[in-house]
């Protein structure tokens, strides 16, 4: 029987990889630029973890983890987002007393049990960024900015008209001052429609009812749309922060939405949330989301210290920006399918000669060019369809009568012609063969 890969795990084939190669190296040099430091943090994790920071009455902790005893007996759970890691660690290393602020940022892939369809899937990757310091508005509208600014820097790299493709949305969650009102407030509401929401909003009356507000299905949506919004309940400093992170973006030019009904799936965060969404994406529209969360390293047992941070999912970027099969995205992948294409084929025509091609091989791909070689006595006709097939850029063709005249010829194999290269020694070879391929 043919073994398949798990339901919603997805390989990365090579033409895969190059996208999110791409994309990752363009965050990284941003992350850098903030003075952002990159950590890695294990896949693996206790399960209290993740109960205690992202709330045990969660849909990622109630139905989404892979959760399972391991030899020790002992619960484990597969991680569903890396904030959580990065406080144990935080609290772990007693980074408390390190000077601050302290940025982390991570890649790597989260798991979550959910139906897998169009930008969602069981095993994805996310690019985690977080910032733990005394917070102001400041700080907070920077973090947003960032987010902004790693999602839309592929499109401001090919295009000079940047269509504007992403969409921030922004709210305030209060403090423990103010949201208590709100929470009791929309706790009232959602009593007097009961009846009418979902089995699953039913649930989270009593248990998370701020999460009613994220319901997809339509009738809760219907009625979650008259529902009382917290910017009505926030206390003069909530609002006054709110009020002066929007200032600082409109400052910077960035375009937003207000959504007084905009809540995040975790228990943890306190005043400041954002959600960026893209076209192109379907239902699954959300490509990075955050906000802060002021209480959770003391709750898992750290300091009072304040946090923000936010998560670009991926797979979700990769399609806003290169397409899928339903959309074209922003621009061609054909650029990147490109840089899998060997630079150069050696051609080696006679045995005396492959040791030779070995050696310059060598030479070429410690200039930085990719290069294949077939180690085989095949005729000339064989070895130029091979490369053709492998979509090699150029081929060297090594004969022996040739390399006794210290000549080689170089084929650029697009435009289908070829000069001869004159050389004094394997070294000299390399260093002329880099050069027709790169000037
Ligand atoms: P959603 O509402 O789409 O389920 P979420 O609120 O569960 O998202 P977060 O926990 O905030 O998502 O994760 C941040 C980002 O990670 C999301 O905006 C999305 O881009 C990505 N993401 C989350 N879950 C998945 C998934 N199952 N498959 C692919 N990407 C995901
Ligand atoms: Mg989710």
């Amino acid at each position: 029987m043919k073994i398949q890969a798990v339901r919603g795990f997805k390989d990365w084939l090579p033409e895969d990889f190059v996208k999110y190669e791409y994309l990752i190296n363009i965050a990284r040099g941003i992350l850098k630029n903030y003075n952002y430091k990159e950590i890695k943090i294990p896949i693996l994790e206790k399960t209290d973890l993740f109960i205690r920071s992202i709330g045990e009455f969660t849909d990622i902790v109630q139905k989404e983890t892979y959760t399972f005893l391991d030899r020790n007996k002992e619960f484990l759970t597969l991680r569903p987002e890396a904030t959580a890691g990065i406080c144990r660690m935080v609290i772990e290393k007693g980074l408390f007393v390190s000077p601050k602020p302290l940025k982390f940022f991570t890649i790597g892939p989260m798991f979550r049990h959910e139906r897998p369809q169009k930008g969602r899937l069981r095993e994805f990757f996310q690019i985690d960024v977080e910032l733990f310091s005394e917070l102001n508005p400041y700080i907070e509208a920077e973090i947003v900015f960032l987010a902004m600014e790693i999602l839309k820097a592929p499109i401001c790299l090919f295009k000079e008209d940047l269509p504007e493709i992403y969409t921030l949305e922004l709210n305030s969650l209060g403090c423990p001052k103010c949201r208590p009102k709100y929470k009791e407030a929309l706790i009232k509401f959602l009593k007097e429609k009961k009846e009418i929401l979902c089995e699953t909003c039913k649930q989270r009356i009593a248990r998370n009812p701020l999460r009613v507000l994220d319901c997809k299905v339509e009738t809760c949506k219907e009625v979650v749309s008259k529902s009382p919004v917290i910017t009505e309940y926030l206390c003069e400093e909530c609002k006054t922060h709110f009020e002066n992170i929007k200032d600082i973006l409109k400052f910077m030019g960035v375009q937003y939405i207000e959504n007084p009904r905009l809540v995040r799936g975790l228990d943890y965060y306190v005043r400041t949330i954002f959600e960026i969404k893209a076209e192109g994406l379907g239902a699954q529209d959300t490509v990075a989301a955050g906000g802060r969360y002021d209480f959770l390293l003391k709750e898992l047992g750290g300091q009072h210290l304040p946090a923000i941070g936010f998560a670009i999912g991926l797979e979700r970027w990769a399609i806003s920006i290169f397409g899928d099969k339903e959309n074209k995205g922003i621009f061609s992948s054909e650029k990147f399918l490109e840089k899998l294409c060997p630079d150069v084929f050696i051609i080696l025509l006679g045995k005396e000669l492959l040791m030779n091609g070995l050696k310059l091989a060598t030479l070429l791909r410690k200039k930085g060019l990719r290069c294949e070689v077939t180690y085989e006595e095949k005729s000339l006709k064989a070895q130029l369809k091979n490369a053709d097939k492998l979509s090699a850029k150029y081929s060297l063709i090594l004969g022996e009568e040739e390399i006794k005249k210290r000549s080689a010829i170089l084929r650029d194999m697009r435009k289908g012609i070829q000069k001869d290269i004159n050389f004094e020694n394997w070294e000299d070879l390399s260093h002329k063969v880099y050069k027709e391929i790169k000037e």
